[in-house]
């Protein structure tokens, strides 16, 4: 096996086994780039080290004194030559770069002997000592264990004896002094003299990196970032050169364009007569870099040459490290830049129009996950924040608003224009009149998939979940952070991209979709084959819908136009109707409302297809809290209350009693409220063709798509589709108003997924609610699995992803796809899409792409991820 590879026997591709930086030292050495020789120890060996128990595999270290003898040959110096000392860095180089691995160590191969000697030889004994004392502290925080802080004080002591202000503004005398407090701190800390030999330095600092990869830092970093703990790292070998000789000398980082706007202009700082990371570490302030055009206008002139070239050559924003020793220029590492969404777009647009990449490669630079900052307001990145607590990023976007408790209030309120937050211990479905009004949302409990969560992503609305430093005391109107208290009316700011929250107002800056993003969503459009839809549930959703490029509505659920307070009692009148006779009153009352939200709706989408889902939810969710009635009983009874409300009272708690259900979510709901009270659903139907006879006859195409939910069997479809047909011909009789329809379902049940070759008979579309569809596949209830137990199957590996959040695509997918399959068989050309969460998320929109859905449809703020997500699916 080999071990070891020189620069120039490595390639970019070659990243697996040289790491990040290796791979890329070795690539910048091949297209005849300045920089200093050196080898990398592979993954490989880093490896075995841990198969063997933390011990260097077999033939590892001949391997290294093979090239640290090619390094000696071709530099003429030598490790331990007090005449030219062999200086070395030691890099750690993970595939995946790695906060929390091992920091680099420079300088390697320096002692008492050969610190002399270098100090003599060059004739710049500061130099010599400044790179000393330099290797001691880094040595000896790395490689000895030697806590950082212990270091600290001994320079400013000696810059404070000497009345200085900065580094470069000691001599060689005060670095030696520095040096002597240094070894001493070495010996005290760690029993040991500060090793001398250049070889066992260089063996103890690739020991170090190795041991790094399992240290608690790093193996937590890879937890959350989901990086596998068997990659290994790789450790970079490298003669040294240096920026710290004198004004003639520096370093500095560059981005080859800025990474947080785009633009193509080259962006970085850099410091004279400095080394390695003094430039990040702020010990100077630096210079920007168009100043070394005239400090160096010939280093400058090259460096930018090479950033033409190396951006050329990795057809990608680079970010780089440079040094140069004497007004010459080195390249010391180069890697694809980190970027900020807006600058990622931006720099992919503007490569496409420079010609280096294509539009397919443009689309597939860009993490659609990213894209959601630039869709919602969000905190201006400028200003300093006061943060009070931090829960989950459950809904991203920002909101300032004054803290109200209660659904009611918020809804009272936001009537009113005042800006409100509403804050809770989580949220219900009883709260969503309070949702839509308030600004943002904000619970002490629940996680991503919780009722506030999913609601709020749903509004678009910004939301923070599950912020367990704020403990809620609904009593005194009050939540408390520590002992601070927060009244009801006190202005915060919520960040729900970060889960931060802020007392007062937080400066904020709106969204906009860039003309480089516009242009992105169009190259997207052009490739997808994927159409994208949205779920909106009112006019104005639907016109954001649209905005942001929705080609039709994948969901309106009714059931959130019967939650507004004006309709609230209307619908529980329906409910709870003694007789037909009552029921028929009630409905009578709300098919107006629901002809203007359709209408309102339908025309918003003009020419596109809407999809209307009829009513669907538990009834429990539109009744009074059987509890809260009790207690006010219990109030009347005890105060000697007013006798007839406390009879009302009681009947509706009886009422409300009887229809409980043990698990409503399988309860009475969805068809089945259609099959039980079928004129529900004839006014729901009446209230759509209504709206689209209106349409029609003032000119309007309309597409009306009328959605059967939780199917299970095609007789209840067949039953429903009759008695929608018959309201429509009836409609269309009354008004003389000819227009089209289609009628479809829901395929949410396994049952219905089954059989949906039959099912397909009674359906021009059907789409597949993958909410519940996951809920009844896995036999999990969200909410409790959210609550209780997903957490543990997440950190037991059980399960990879939270299914409620990515699709499961080995088992609710397989039974999708067997679906589409055999449906297709049979009805090739029924139209079928995806609503629900997974709509919007790229993993499962990739998925929907593969098995052949006709859409996915998503949350309007949701769109433009789903247009790129779609396309990224199709190259
Ligand atoms: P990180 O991954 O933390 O950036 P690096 O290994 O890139 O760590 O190095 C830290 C600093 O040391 C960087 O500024 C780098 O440019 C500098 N450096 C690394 N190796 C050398 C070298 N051989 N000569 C001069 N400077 C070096
Ligand atoms: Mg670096
Ligand atoms: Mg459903």
């Amino acid at each position: 096996k080999k071990y070891v590879y020189t620069f120039s026997e490595g390639r970019a591709e070659m990243k697996g086994l040289l790491g990040g930086k290796g791979a890329n030292l070795a690539e910048m050495t091949n297209i005849g780039l300045p920089v200093p020789p050196g080898f990398t120890i592979t993954t490989e060996a880093c490896k075995e080290f841990y198969k063997a128990g933390r011990k260097f595999p077999e033939g590892m270290e001949s391997e290294v004194q093979e090239k640290v003898d090619w390094l000696e040959q071709i530099l003429d110096k030598k490790f331990g030559d007090p005449n030219g000392p062999l200086l070395v860095s030691v890099r750690s180089g993970a595939v995946i770069s790695m906060p929390g691995m091992m920091d680099t160590v420079l300088n390697l191969g320096l002692n008492d002997q050969t610190v002399i000697g270098l100090a003599a030889s060059s004739g710049n004994p500061r130099w010599a000592y400044d790179c000393y004392r330099r290797f001691i502290q880094m040595f000896g925080n790395v490689v000895l264990d030697v806590e950082h802080h212990r270091f600290e004080g001994v320079l400013e002591d000696q810059k404070h004896k000497r009345g200085v202000q900065y580094d470069n503004q000691l001599t060689a005398e005060d670095w030696q002094e520095v040096i002597d407090q240094y070894k001493a701190i070495v010996r005290r800390e760690t029993g040991k003299e500060f090793p001398q030999d250049p070889v066992q330095q260089l063996y103890q600092a690739i020991f170090a990196v190795f041991n790094s990869w399992e240290n608690d830092r790093a193996i937590v970093y890879r937890k959350i970032h989901k990086i596998s703990d068997d990659l290994g790292t790789a450790v970079n070998v490298q003669a040294m050169v240096f920026g710290n000789m004198g004004d003639d000398c520096g370093t500095g980082v560059a981005f080859t364009r800025n990474p947080s706007t785009g633009e193509s202009i080259l962006y970085g700082e850099y410091l004279t007569n400095a080394q390695g990371e003094d430039v990040v570490a702020g010990i100077r302030t630096p210079q920007p870099i168009a100043k070394l055009a005239e400090e160096m206008p010939d280093v400058y002139q090259q460096f930018t040459r090479t950033c033409t070239l190396l951006e050329n050559h990795y057809k990608d924003m680079q970010d780089i490290e440079f040094t140069i020793e004497r007004n010459k220029l080195w390249m010391l590492q180069t890697r694809n830049g980190k970027r900020t969404a807006q600058a990622a777009i931006r720099i992919a647009v503007e490569m496409v129009e420079e010609g280096l990449i294509d539009k397919e490669k443009a689309i597939g630079r860009i993490d659609p996950a990213q894209l959601d900052q630039l869709l919602h307001r969000r905190i201006d990145p400028g200003v300093k924040l006061d943060v009070i607590a931090k829960g989950l990023p459950a809904s991203p976007g920002s909101a300032f608003g004054a803290v109200v408790f209660s659904a009611d209030l918020a809804e009272k309120l936001g009537e009113q224009g005042q800006k409100v937050i509403l804050v809770g211990t989580e949220t219900t479905p009883d709260d969503i009149h309070g949702m839509v009004a308030a600004q943002g949302i904000l619970t002490s409990r629940g996680g991503m998939t919780s009722h506030a969560a999913v609601v709020a992503r749903g509004m678009g609305k910004p939301c923070v979940c599950g912020c367990e430093a704020i403990k809620i005391d609904y009593e005194n109107e009050q939540f408390l952070v520590g002992n601070q208290g927060i009244k009801a009316g006190e202005v915060i700011s919520i960040d729900g991209s970060t889960g931060q929250v802020m007392l007062g107002e937080v400066s904020m800056i709106e969204p906009e979709l860039s003309k480089e993003f516009l242009q992105l969503l169009e190259w997207a459009d052009e490739i997808r084959t994927l159409d994208v839809r949205a779920n909106a549930d009112t006019p104005e959703d639907a016109a954001r819908a649209r905005e942001f490029g929705a080609g039709g509505i994948g969901l309106t659920r009714t059931e959130h136009m019967f939650m507004a307070q004006d309709r609230l009692p209307i619908v529980q009148e329906m409910i709870l109707a003694a007789d037909l006779e009552e029921r028929a009153e009630a409905l009578a009352k709300l098919l107006p409302m629901q002809e203007e939200d359709f209408y309102g709706i339908l025309k918003a989408m003009e020419s596109l297809p809407v999809c209307i889902r009829l009513l669907d939810p538990p009834l429990h969710e539109f009744l009074p809290n059987a509890e809260e009635l009790s207690v006010e009983i219990a109030r009347l009874k005890l105060t000697n209350g007013d006798a007839g409300e406390l009879k009302a009272k009681e009947e509706l708690l009886r009422k409300v009693r009887s229809l409980s259900e043990f698990n409503p979510m399988l309860g009475h709901r969805g068809c089945r409220l259609g099959i039980t009270w079928p004129e529900v659903y004839a006014m729901q139907a009446r209230a759509v063709f209504q709206a689209t006879a209106r349409l029609v006859s003032e000119g309007y195409r309309v597409e009306p798509e009328v959605e059967i939910p939780l199917v299970i069997e095609v007789k209840e479809l067949a039953y429903l589709r009759q008695l929608v047909e018959q309201v429509a011909e009836e409609v269309k009789e009354a008004t003389g108003v000819d227009f089209h329809y289609t009628v479809g379902t829901m395929i949410e049940v396994p049952r219905a997924a089954l059989l949906a070759d039959e099912i397909a008979s009674q359906a021009e579309f059907f789409s597949f609610g993958t909410n519940d569809l996951t809920q009844t596949t896995l036999g999990f209830s969200r909410d409790d699995a959210e609550g209780k137990f997903m957490h543990h199957y997440l950190d037991k590996k059980i399960l990879a992803e939270n299914p409620f959040v990515v699709l499961d695509r080995k088992g609710v997918g397989k039974l999708m796809q067997w679906t589409v399959e055999n449906v297709r068989r049979v009805k090739p050309n029924l139209l079928i899409g995806i609503c629900g969460e997974h709509g919007g998320e790229p993993s499962s929109i990739e998925f929907c792409h593969l098995i052949g859905l006709d859409y996915v449809s998503c949350s309007p703020y949701r769109v433009p991820i789903a247009r790129l997500a779609a396309a990224q699916a199709a190259v």
